[in-house]
């Protein structure tokens, strides 16, 4: 029996993971995909907002502002690049500078520091492109950008090290309590325990009906597309350019991610089916119109990639973080929307809490530090030709556009969270993510997961499931695989 099981393996269970493995008790993450993460966290916009919209006296707004101070040291632990850039949020009228001024105003009770309120003239000298017709802007130089699937994964191998168990390909399906302890039934087993911790995401709602499907606590999914721009327009923009907030959310932007691309999106459409990760014209269009008011000179020709994202918009409006009181002992974060990436470390702290009134949870004395080599390319020439003179595979570039080596593919699927497809040594390495988006480095890295995992190549899968890569046995290429 476990004292714990954490139902999902997003930003918020990945952390919360790692918070509870430093304490002395036994922890269960239970995933349903075949690589985490795979939800909200997966397609976000990466931004570690300041703080200065969700409505002052929600959780939202404590999280975010308490998220946001903890990150620096978060991924200075986790080794995961966070750069404080900045965001403006602009105004081309007198109608949208009451906004700001009012943005500016939420901002100072939720506790954001050094917001400016700036004219046109200074607004242009920072950033050139942003539209000549803007007006005003606020600056928030505590906004920042990070890179949230290797905060997750790092984290989770992190837990892993200190001693969580996490089993992936399992779907809650099942809740029932006898007595004091909680049976969790998944797809594939059972598993008991004292503590249930709700982090699914989309899902969550669904794991609170399975307690009670009457509860009146519905997640409406909200999808978000986005297109992004390759290094080469790199320095288009410093910060983060939003326009004036409204009903349906912070609208969209224009931002460097950690990586060097430029982000673009997202959109706000409510949508039916929550597995609905689709693209369209009319979203795409949509993001091209909004961005040329911020920027207008996007260099549209250097799209490299698409893709959307499903936020866990709730009825709720704040994150809903309670236990319920006819299902003691289990926690649920739902509805964790934007700001819910900035929240994160914030709420995963509230989880610790929760559980210390509940029992008398000791630190544990030997907590170990995440070490790891994470980017051979971001290494000094001589810690690069130290690691090659040990392995010459560390000096075999697969990723050319990334710049990956054959051992980081290698050590990502065999790390304490094990890539088992394609997606997944994307997001440990970033190989594939490109411009060439892998049509290069695509077929050795299959060809290094067959070798490691012992499969034939037709088994290798984008994301697990039943994506397969090659349809059938592709004979001419499975040879060279087995001569080369
Ligand atoms: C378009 C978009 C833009 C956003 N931009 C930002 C931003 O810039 N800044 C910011 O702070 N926030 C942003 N957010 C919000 C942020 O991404 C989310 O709040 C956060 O990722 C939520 O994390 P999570 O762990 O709750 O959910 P998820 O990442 O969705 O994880 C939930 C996990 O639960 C698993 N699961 C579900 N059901 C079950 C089950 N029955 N059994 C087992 N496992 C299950 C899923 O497989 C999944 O891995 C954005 C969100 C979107 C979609």
């Amino acid at each position: 029996m476990e004292d714990v099981i954490i139902i999902g393996g997003g930003i918020i269970g990945s952390l919360i993971a790692r918070e509870l493995s430093f304490y002395e008790i036994s922890v269960l993450l239970l995933d349903k995909e075949e690589d985490i993460p795979m939800g909200s966290t997966k397609a976000n916009s990466a931004i570690v907002h300041a703080g200065y919209d969700p409505l002052p006296g929600t959780l939202k707004a404590k999280t975010n502002v308490e998220g946001n101070r903890l990150y620096k040291d978060l991924c200075n632990e986790l080794k995961v690049p966070f750069k404080r850039i900045g965001a403006y949020v602009l105004a081309f009228n007198d109608e949208e500078l009451k906004i700001l001024l009012e943005l500016k105003e939420r901002g100072k009770i939720n506790g954001v520091s050094e917001i400016q309120l700036l004219k046109r003239e200074e607004i242009l000298k920072r950033e050139p492109n942003i539209n000549r017709e803007v007006k005003y802007a606020l600056f928030f130089p505590t906004s920042g950008i990070t890179n949230p699937f290797l905060l997750t994964i790092h984290a989770l191998e992190n837990a892993i090290e200190n001693g969580v168990q996490v089993k992936l390909g399992e779907e809650v399906i099942g809740i029932e309590k006898k007595d004091m302890v909680y049976k969790v039934t998944t797809n594939k087993s059972k598993y008991y325990c004292k503590y249930i911790i709700n982090c699914a995401g989309i899902y969550a709602d669904k794991i609170i009906h399975l307690l009670d499907p009457d509860y009146p606590f519905a997640i409406t999914p909200r999808k978000g597309e986005y297109l992004v721009l390759d290094k080469k327009a790199q320095n288009f923009v410093k910060s983060t350019i939003f326009h004036v907030p409204t009903q349906k959310g912070k609208g969209v932007l224009v931002t460097p991610t950690v990586d060097g691309n430029i982000l673009l999106g997202p959109t706000a459409e409510n949508i039916a089916n929550k597995e609905d990760k689709s693209t369209s014209m009319e979203g795409l269009s949509e993001i091209k119109e909004k961005v040329k008011k911020l920027t207008p000179n996007v260099p549209f020709t250097l799209v490299i990639n698409i893709f959307s994202g499903i936020r866990a918009s709730s009825t709720y409006k704040d994150f809903f973080v309670q236990e319920i009181p006819e299902f003691k002992n289990i926690l649920h974060f739902a509805g964790i929307d934007s700001p819910g990436l900035t929240s994160a470390p914030s709420l995963a702290k509230m989880a610790v809490e929760w559980l210390m009134e509940k029992e008398n949870i000791k630190r544990k004395r030997n907590i170990k530090n995440f070490e790891k080599i994470v980017a051979f390319k971001e290494l000094t020439e001589e810690e690069k030709e130290n690691l090659i003179k040990e392995d010459p595979r560390w000096g075999h570039i697969i990723c050319r556009c990334e710049y990956v080596s054959e051992m980081e593919v290698r050590n990502a699927i065999n790390s304490p969270l094990p890539a088992r497809n394609l997606e997944a040594i994307k997001k440990r390495t970033r190989a594939g993510m490109g411009r060439c988006q892998g049509a290069f480095c695509s077929y050795h890295i299959m060809k290094i997961l067959s070798d490691e995992l012992e499969i034939p190549m037709n088994m290798i899968t984008l994301r697990g499931g039943k994506s397969f890569l090659l349809n059938g046995e592709n004979k001419v290429r499975w040879k060279y695989a087995k001569r080369s």
